[in-house]
């Protein structure tokens, strides 16, 4: 029996059937280039990889696609498949736990677009077309702003007119909660302790750090939207606002212009032009300058939130490194920590060019924190929270 795990993104369908107890990951696959005169449908099934390309017209066409690819491979999603779990981005106050989805919650799902513009819609309409293909099995959404429902006050809370804070929903909520909350687990029983101060750093094209005290997250970098914090593939993370402003009057841009810029043109992509960390890689080594200021800015960034984060927990055990340039990356994790010897902070060089798939310690016998590479797995922690969930239906 498996669970099928829908993740139906900006800009693809991510799709996986997977097994919650081992954790097997039976069959996965990607829909991508939607809307374009020819999409791409990619299905891995028992070793094998089948594509498939045809247009596709939006995300619930997509999910469409992909459900026929895995019939034609021969899975029985009707006798398989005993959940369908969906990674929906943005919970609001509303979600803070994996919930049973009903009529009424994807109301409430659809109306939260209005603090998601780019992630609830598909979101919503990957959950219609999956209801409307296996609708004898219970659909759980899976939030990736419920981890840090319970932030604190004083790091939830962003110094503007509180009224206007309040009408408009206006605070920071946090994102990649499920992959924070998976890796600070696989943290606390790597060592069998869940009282540990952590920093997990989720370095993926998306990028965000956190702060968690004995499992709880005591302050993360993205805020509103998934736009605040890191240096990420083409987001800006933090900027002044003001830059918001000046563009509006001085660049005449309107509000989509400058939403497009900041989240899909900045980044490492705005300032070298490319927004895979392996591409940055081969410039920086051929002398490209923008390629190495994308790169040291990227670092700076990084560095200060570590820093920041330090002291917001006051005694830290445990830095860990996750998603694909976090674990993938050795420069990045050596430039991110060096010099730190002072603060206890020591990364081995041979250790941190060891490859592995599985959780690891990178940093010397002398560092008194320990820094780890620990590899994410967002779909099966979906799956296991949507079993969770099916399994206590009453
Ligand atoms: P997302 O899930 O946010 O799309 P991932 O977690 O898959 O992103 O991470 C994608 C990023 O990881 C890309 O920038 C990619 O270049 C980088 N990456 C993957 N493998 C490596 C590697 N071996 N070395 C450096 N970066 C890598």
């Amino acid at each position: 029996m498996s669970v099928l795990v829908v993740n139906s993104g900006s800009s693809s369908v991510k799709f996986q059937l997977v097994e919650p107890s081992s954790g097997e990951s039976l069959a996965s696959g990607l829909v991508e280039q939607i809307g374009e005169p020819e999409g791409r449908i990619v299905l891995e099934f028992r070793g094998e990889e089948t594509e498939k390309r045809r247009e596709i017209a939006d995300h619930g066409a997509g999910l469409s696609a992909a459900f026929e690819m895995l019939r034609d491979a021969g899975v029985e999603l009707g006798s398989e498949v005993t959940a369908v779990g969906h990674r929906v981005v943005h919970g609001g106050e509303v979600f803070f736990r994996p919930t049973l989805i009903d009529d009424d919650v994807l109301k409430k799902i659809a109306d939260l677009s209005e603090l998601a513009p780019l992630h609830n819609p598909p979101n919503v309409l990957g959950i219609e077309v999956a209801r409307h293909q296996l609708p004898d099995v219970p659909h759980v959404a899976v939030f990736d702003t419920a981890f840090f429902h319970g932030l604190p006050d004083a790091a939830k809370t962003y110094a503007i007119d509180r009224d206007v804070a309040q009408a408009h929903g206006i605070r920071r909520y946090g994102f990649h909660g499920t992959s924070h909350e998976y890796v600070s687990q696989q943290v606390a029983q790597f060592f069998g302790r869940a009282d540990l101060n952590q920093i997990v750093l989720h370095l993926g094209n998306g990028a965000s750090a956190s702060a968690i005290r004995a499992g709880d997250p005591i302050d993360t970098s993205m805020g509103l939207t998934p736009l605040e914090g890191l240096v990420m593939g083409t987001r800006s993370g933090d900027i002044d606002p003001g830059v918001v402003m000046h563009l509006r009057r001085s660049a005449g841009m309107d509000v989509d212009e400058i939403d497009e810029l900041l989240n899909r043109r900045s980044g490492l992509k705005g300032l070298a032009g490319v927004n895979d960390f392996r591409v940055l890689g081969q410039r920086i080594d051929d002398g490209d300058a923008d390629a190495q200021l994308a790169y040291d800015v990227y670092i700076h960034r990084l560095r200060k939130y570590i820093g920041a984060y330090m002291l917001a927990l006051g005694r830290l055990d445990v830095i860990a490194f996750t998603a694909g340039v976090g674990e993938n990356s050795t420069g990045v994790r050596a430039d991110a920590l060096a010099n730190l010897e002072g603060f206890g902070i020591e990364i081995d060089a041979d250790r941190n060019a060891l490859r592995s798939k599985d959780i690891r310690a990178i940093s010397a016998d002398s560092s008194t924190v320990t820094v780890l590479v620990v590899p994410t797995n967002e779909e099966l922690a979906i799956a296991r929270a949507a079993e969770t969930v099916a399994q206590n239906i009453d």
